[in-house]
């Protein structure tokens, strides 16, 4: 692989992964706290927080406090703008975006 290409392969990685989707579908409808996630979806807390982290650092949702809780909500993305591009188009779109964020490893 050249040097300087970009790697949109991590950012389908991130979504290559049947609960993630599931969480992305679910704040498609709407924002979610993770204890509604965890309920909707029937997974584990830890499962649930895990994969949300991951969806974060890839720019894919955000989270904003209230009150106690913190709750999800999905960014606009691949996922959501629909101008009719095609998939690469749109990824290059995320990766333009989030460059530096999306492939951060820590
Ligand atoms: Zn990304």
């Amino acid at each position: 692989m050249k040097a300087d290409s970009t790697p949109y392969h991590l950012c389908l990685d991130v979504l290559g992964n049947p609960l993630r989707i599931e969480i992305i579908k679910e704040l498609k409808k709407g924002p979610k706290s993770v204890g509604e996630l965890t309920k909707v979806l029937g997974e584990e807390q830890s499962k649930v927080s895990h994969s949300l982290a991951t969806l974060k650092k890839c720019c894919f949702v955000d989270s904003n406090r209230d009150g106690k809780k913190i709750v999800y909500s999905l960014r606009e993305t691949l996922l959501q703008n629909n101008k009719g591009e095609d998939l690469f188009e749109a990824l290059e779109i995320h990766a333009k975006e989030h460059k530096g964020k999306c492939w951060r490893r820590d």
